[in-house]
This record gives C-alpha cells, structure tokens and sequence, in this order.
C-alpha cells in the first residue's frame, strides 16, 4: 500500500516558496544573495494598521469569529469592491480568507469536476495549474505572447473555449508578466464569454495587484462588464496592495450568496476562520484615509525602480524587457543570454532524465543563483504545460533600488561568462 495518497502525484507547487532551499545553500557558503525572487513587497505594512490590530488584541479579541469573515470587514470590501467596480455587492456574496491564495483552490472545489477544461493565462500564477491538475480537470493555458505584450485578444480566447469549459481564470494586472486587460479588452472578452459559455460557466478574476498600476492608469475588472458580475469570482485581498503578506488577508466576492456560503463551508472545513483582531487592521486599510497615500508612496517607488530597471535590462546583450504596466515584476526574454552561454547546447546534451527536471531558462536561473547570487524566477515556474520553446526569467522589483542596481550588474556579468556557465555545470551537478 503507498503511503501517499496517489492524488498527489497531480499537486503542483509554487517554486517562489521552493527556491528558498537554493537560497539557503548558497548562504550556507556565505554568498550575499539579492532576491529577485521574491513576490512580495518590500514595505512593512502600514503603521496605522498595525496599531488597530495590535490594540484589537489587547482588548481581547482573539477568539473564534464568523467564518465568512466578521461582518464590518465584510462591509468594507463590498463597499471597496462596488466602488471600484461599479457594482452593487453585499456584505453576503463577500467570504474573507486567508490570503488571496485560498480562493483560487475553493474556486476548483467548488465548480470543478474530473474532466471539466479550465482556462488558465500562460505564464501565470503557477496555483492556477496545480489546481487543475490536482482536481483532474482537462488544463487549457491560453499562452501570452510577447509579441502581444502578454495581452490576449477576446479571439485568442475563443479558440480555447469549448462545451467542456467550465472555468475561466483571468489576472490583471498578471504575475509574472505586468501586463494589464485594459476596459476594451475586457469588453470583447465579456462579448466571447457571454456568447460562447452557458451562464453557469464562472470566471475567475485574479485582481490581487489592483492596487499596483502604473502610468496614471486604473484598475479595471471583467466583473464590470455588462452580464458578467454573475458569473465572475473576484479575488483580492492585502498581500500586495498593502504589502501585508504575512498578515494572510484575502477575499473572494461570489455571484451568489449561495456560492459565498459553499466558501465559507470550505473556510470551516480547513481553517474555522481568519483571526478576528487581523481582519480589524484589514478593515481600516479600506476605512482609513490614511491607508491612500502609503500605496501611492509604494506604487511610485515599484514605477521608479521599473523605469530604470527595463531600460538596463535592454543594455545587456541577450536580453529583452518590455514594460509591465502594473504588478512588481518584469518579465524578460533571456533567449539571447542562454545563447551566449551556451545553455541550449548543454541542455541538448543532458541525459534525458536530467533535462526533464529543468529547462534552458531553469538552468540559467540557477547559474545566476549559484554563481552570481541573484536569485530569480524561471519560465516553467508560471505554469509549465506547453511552455517549452519559451525562455524568460521573472525578476521581483521589490526590492531597494541599491539591489536592483547591484542585481542588474550581476546579470550583466553573468551573461557575459561562458565559462563560468560551462563550469557551473560541470561542478554542480543539480539534474543528475
Ligand atoms: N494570485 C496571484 C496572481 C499572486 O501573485 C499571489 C501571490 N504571489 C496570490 C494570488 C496569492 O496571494 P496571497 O499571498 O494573498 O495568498
């Protein structure tokens, strides 16, 4: 009898969490490692939210609570959300999670059987995958191309849908890409759904950067769009917005009050509730005035930091950036470094077995890591089906602007060292 249950063998991961133990090597021998890597802002969250749920504390309020979600946070993102969208929510359709994670395997349980097809942005958010998978649904990556600057037209779209889809994951701003659905975009994405999908087709709308635009721009949700509030999941929550990642905050507004209570039921199944004296703090990030301006101090110093960054990412031979329009991330291709380092060629000559543990761009991740130590994100980490032929690396702007600068000179280097390259890999060995 196995001791793990065979389902496992479909669960995914999300190699941010992973690369740690790289990290941690490369510490051990006493490198300084930048961490590009990392998806989450480098601010601490806002004083004034730490105060509430400090002094919700003290006063006693650190038992159990309602599982959706106490009621006055609830109040809060129905009112953010239907004012920032344009639509009439409820504190009722509103089930409180912890982080914006959760949703999306809720969203999977929920409305997914064996065989159902769920269309997922390629590169994406790498859960949306392990989920997929995991459930037994038929995974179908729209990928986004970087001749369409990570964009997809509603087209794109229809030729994946067909009588078996059952969900449709959507994320804008993305992660890894920072492009962004403008509103025309998503009114002929509303147009193809609404034709195409019977009304019990869910969408769901990934909008845990809404808070991270740049150029002046705003935010913009498919939930919108006329038709499509009732049939779209709308997930969000603290983490990046207001940099409170560790506080686990997130949210999901459901179609229905019925579906928010199969959330909430899957909320007391797996974790009873999010602590009360947190979802204070969270509240006042939406209540407090003061909560506006620290996002825009962070949002502008994310802008400032990718303004220097694309253009010194364009300087080094081999590398291609285009400009994320929101989100801490730039995507770049990295084809013309492996080139000069001759990864393609290595990797062809690997043994089988080791070339199906790792890709060009993974390789190239981990010789940055291990031998410059900058640590990134590679392609096949944002979701893998189908990605072969693609090579891109994502690299994190959460960081000071002395790393980034510091960060960016490594890479420089490292793209220039064939034979540090051919030594890495010979010394190595991370694919045997
Ligand atoms: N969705 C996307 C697109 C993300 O990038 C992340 C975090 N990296 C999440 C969801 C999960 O957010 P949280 O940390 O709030 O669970």
């Amino acid at each position: 009898m196995p001791l793990l249950a065979r389902r496992l063998a479909d669960l995914g991961t999300e190699n941010a969490f992973k690369l740690g133990d790289d990290i941690q090597v490369c510490l051990d021998r006493g490198m300084d490692v930048i961490r590009f890597n990392i998806g989450a802002p480098d601010f601490r969250s806002a004083p004034h939210l730490n105060r509430v749920a400090v002094a919700e504390l003290e006063a006693g309020n650190s038992g159990y609570c309602d599982a959706a979600g106490i009621p006055a946070f609830r109040e809060a993102i129905a009112r953010h959300v239907s004012g920032t969208r344009g639509i009439d929510v409820g504190p009722e359709r509103v089930v409180v999670a912890p982080g914006a994670k959760p949703p999306i395997g809720y969203t999977f349980q929920t409305y997914v059987d064996r065989g159902d097809e769920v269309v997922y942005p390629s590169p994406g958010f790498p859960i949306y995958e392990s989920w997929a998978t995991f459930v037994g649904a038929r995974p179908v990556p729209l990928h986004l191309s970087e001749e369409q600057g990570f964009a997809f037209t509603a087209d794109d779209l229809g030729a994946l849908l067909t009588k078996r889809t059952r969900l449709i994951i959507l994320c804008s701003p993305s992660n890894p890409t920072g492009s962004v659905l403008s509103a025309d975009d998503l009114a002929g994405i509303a147009d193809v759904i609404r034709d195409r999908c019977h009304p019990d087709v869910r969408v769901y709308s990934d909008e845990i950067y809404e808070h991270i635009l740049f150029d002046g721009a705003k935010h913009h949700s498919i939930a919108s769009q006329p038709g499509m509030e009732e049939r779209t999941v709308i997930a969000s929550g603290h983490s990046k917005g207001f940099a409170m990642t560790g506080w686990r905050l997130g949210w999901a507004v459901l179609p229905t009050a019925e579906e928010a209570a199969v959330f909430k039921q899957l909320n007391i199944n797996i974790m009873s509730c999010v602590p009360p004296f947190l979802q204070e703090g969270g509240r006042a990030a939406y209540e407090d005035p003061a909560t506006a301006g620290v996002v825009a101090h962070m949002v502008g110093e994310f802008e400032r930091r990718r303004d220097f960054i694309v253009p010194a990412l364009n300087a080094i031979e081999g590398l291609r950036c285009q400009m994320p329009k929101g989100a801490f991330y730039v995507f770049p291709n990295v084809a013309g470094a492996c080139e000069r380092l001759g990864v393609f060629e290595t990797c062809e000559a690997m043994p089988a077995e080791s070339r199906a543990r790792t890709t060009p761009s993974g390789m190239l991740q981990m010789f940055l890591l291990y031998r410059y130590g900058v640590a990134t994100m590679d392609r096949a980490s944002f979701c893998r089906i189908g990605s072969e032929g693609q090579h891109f690396l994502r690299i994190s702007i959460a960081n000071g602007m002395e790393d980034i600068e510091r960060g960016v000179a490594r890479i420089e280097r490292a793209c220039d060292d064939p034979e540090g390259f051919a030594e890495f890999i010979a010394n190595e060995r991370l694919w045997d």
